[in-house]
């Protein structure tokens, strides 16, 4: 046995060698990157969620089991990795006890002979193989090659994972090798529960050079897939669970990020773009975490499967945008890991790769990519390993608008009114306050102090105060709250744009400047409650306003009314005979979570019938207005607008409901274009959830 564990433990030694050499490689080339303090901090203060974090994302694959046929598959596969590493503790045992006294029949000390660890080595290992077979099926049927861009595996490396496979495959039929050889010799530790092992046995003739065979080639396998997993995509193994303790929590979703360099959040009033790092212009000014994302992307595509800009043939796949800035990460490490003389005697090639822009027609990201990303956040919801892609396309927007003023051109007027206005259409502040004369009830402005019977500030936004669909939302829940006896003010013209399009396109000046001025507005009247009709208002007042001193609680309207329906506050009884399908904008529902409250409400109005749609929840289709984009013109591919409005149009609806203003213009809009082709009819509409459950009250 002596050159048995020889040969085992050189090859061992090797390996680790060249496993070492990498990772040490991998931890310089992230340890270059820009500080991100705020991310220890937060999971060193936090040590309870982040456990549970592991506990549900790694352990219990949460995410990976909404797809149920390849997340069930990934689940037996993972924790094969856990289990099996008992059988590689069996095998180094066996390895040294066989040279020591001949006899290669180590166990685990205390539970190396209990029948249940051998029963539960045997069952993973063959649930993995169950698991691999479902995984080929998978990958075939899902094959770019005869799907295209409707694979999530198109764009990621094909090659490397079916090596993975074939070598996860090796493991485990050395596995049973070695213990069917080791149950003929007697040398296996448990007498029972070892079915499969037993089952092996039986064909197999009683050799201890069978065994011996059998365990070097088990070891050899792991020590090559070892080395192999650490320059592969499959690095995730190790990585995810890294990647899942310095997330943001609960996720990469809700608020943007405020602006860092060298680890702290900028003051714009000291910030000097000629020393602090603005947003991020070349791959070198990727904070760690960054690089934590491209080394754990897995290359499963869930990301690009539900990318809304990929599903209607533009050039943004989230996966790639992470892929490309990982291979341009790799190509230039050499030269960012060397030392000052070394770097010396770099050429030109890799000097000018090290110039490369993150963002330009010849850069590693080409700008139609960056500008196509609606921040709906599909991205972020799906991916397994919690890579944050929305934080990756905003540090990129930061640097092309407050640098180099290179985006769409349209977005640009958006700016300016914002500047100057503090609206994006530009109208007169003195607008904001227009719809209330519509109304046949008082509503307070709040110029100084909200009163004290006041319960609620109603925040209603640009689009809510002045265009004139979403200011029929407004009037119906100021008519509802009015009607539930809810007291609530408005700012009316002291009312300015929360920042969130000027945030989104990257213009964080702007948005700060705007924050700052209604954080005063807010402070000065005391303001405790917020009411928000727009999700995207809503998601900027609750969620990014704490950064800048804003602190309030902050409902949307649907969360509202349906508590007042719930407290019988407020009750439909008009039947709305319709068949209804409800669009979930994403900035209330996947950035936000609030998924249920507007169906609740739509389920308390007597005669609707809903109708959900393919996508829906956290799987919902984009509307196409998001991410800034309801400010630029949508030149490549299908508008996102009409791809939902079919969708839509699959469930034969009489009408389409949704929770937003934007939402609901950029399906209106869709939805005429369909009814001028003749391919809606004509009684079709989109309406807030507010206006039903008024049109159900009034009526009665
Ligand atoms: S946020 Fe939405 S549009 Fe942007 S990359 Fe992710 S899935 Fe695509
Ligand atoms: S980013 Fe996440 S979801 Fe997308 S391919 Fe990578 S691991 Fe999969």
């Amino acid at each position: 046995m002596l050159w048995v564990a020889i040969v085992g433990l050189v090859a061992t030694a090797a390996a680790l060698a060249l496993a070492g050499r990498r990772v040490l490689f991998l931890y310089r080339l992230a340890k270059s990157g820009q500080p991100a303090p705020e991310r220890i901090a937060y999971a060193r203060e936090n040590v309870g969620t982040e456990i549970k974090a592991q506990l549900v994302e790694v352990f219990g694959q949460r995410k990976l089991l909404k797809w149920t046929p390849s997340g069930t598959a990934h689940f037996f596969v993972m924790w094969a990795f856990f289990i099996l590493a008992t059988v590689y503790l069996e095998a180094y045992g066996a390895l040294i006890q066989g040279a020591i006294t001949g006899r290669p029949d180590f166990h685990i000390p205390l539970i190396g002979t209990w029948p249940v660890l051998g029963f539960l080595q045997d069952f993973i290992a063959v649930a993995a193989l169950l698991g691999l077979i479902a995984f080929t099926a998978i990958r075939i049927k899902n094959s770019p090659k005869k799907l295209g861009r409707g694979s999530r595996f198109s764009g990621s490396h094909l090659g490397g994972a079916w090596f993975t496979l074939f070598m996860i495959f090796n493991v485990i039929w050395t596995m049973f090798l070695f213990r069917g050889a080791a149950v003929n010799t007697g040398n296996l530790p448990y007498a029972s529960g070892a079915f499969a092992s037993e089952a092996v046995a039986k064909i197999l003739p009683t050799s201890e050079v069978l065994e011996e065979i059998g365990l070097l080639l088990h070891i050899g396998v792991m020590l090559v897939f070892l080395v192999f997993v650490v320059n592969s995509k499959h690095l995730h193994i190790f990585t995810a669970p890294m990647n899942v303790l310095f997330s943001r929590r609960p996720d990469g979703l809700g608020a943007a990020q405020p602006m860092r360099s060298d680890g702290k959040v900028l003051d714009f009033e000291e910030a000097d773009p000629e020393t602090d790092v603005f947003g991020r212009g070349k791959i070198q000014e990727t904070s760690w975490k960054g690089f934590l994302d491209f080394y754990t992307c897995t290359e499963c595509g869930r990301c690009q499967s539900q990318c809304p800009a990929w599903n209607t043939d533009k050039p943004l796949s989230p996966k790639m945008l992470i892929l490309d800035q990982r291979d341009h990460a790799f190509a230039v490490a050499p030269y960012l890991l060397a030392g000052e003389k070394e770097k010396e005697s770099f050429g030109q090639d890799v000097l000018a790769l090290l110039d490369k822009p993150l963002v330009g027609e010849d850069g590693v990201i080409h700008p139609d990519v960056l500008w196509s990303c609606t921040n709906c956040g599909a991205c972020v919801e799906q991916c397994p390993v919690d890579i944050e892609h929305i934080d990756h396309i905003l540090d990129m927007r930061r640097y092309q608008v407050m640098i180099e003023s290179s985006f769409p051109s349209e977005a640009g007027v958006m700016l300016k009114n914002l500047e100057n206005k503090g609206n994006p259409w530009g109208m007169s502040e003195m607008k904001r306050a227009e719809w209330i004369e519509e109304l046949d009830f008082e509503v307070p402005i709040i110029d100084e102090k909200m009163p004290e019977d006041v319960e609620y500030l109603f925040w209603v936004g640009c689009a809510g105060a002045l265009e004139d669909r979403a200011k029929k939302t407004t009037k119906a829940v100021a008519e509802l709250l009015h009607i539930a006896g809810v007291k609530f003010g408005v700012l009316g013209p002291m009312e300015a744009c929360t920042g969130d399009p000027a945030r989104r396109l990257g213009m964080e000046f702007l948005f700060n400047m705007l924050a700052q001025q209604n954080i005063e507005t807010l402070n000065d009247a005391g303001v405790k409650k917020i009411v928000a009709t727009c999700p995207h208002c809503f998601n900027t007042l609750a969620n990014e306003y704490p950064q800048l001193g804003g602190t309030y609680e902050v409902v949307h309207h649907t969360q509202l009314l349906a508590h007042l329906v719930e407290e019988g506050r407020l009750t439909p009884i008009t039947p709305i005979e319709e068949k209804i399908t409800y669009h979930d904008p994403c900035f209330l529902g996947r950035h936000n979570k609030v998924y249920a409250q507007p169906r609740d409400i739509m389920a308390k109005v007597p005669g609707v019938q809903t109708q959900e749609m393919h996508r829906c929840k956290d799987r919902g289709f984009c509307c196409g207005a998001g991410g800034a984009r309801m400010w630029m013109e949508e030149r490549i591919g299908k508008r996102i607008n009409t791809e939902r409005v079919d969708e839509a149009l699959t469930t034969d609806p009489d009408t389409v409901s949704t929770a937003c203003p934007f939402c609901l213009v950029m399906l209106g809009d869709a939805i005429n274009e369909k009814k001028n082709a003749g391919q809606a009819k004509e009684s079709l509409e989109v309406v807030d959830v507010a206006q039903l459950l008024i049109k159900s009250i009034k009526q009665g």
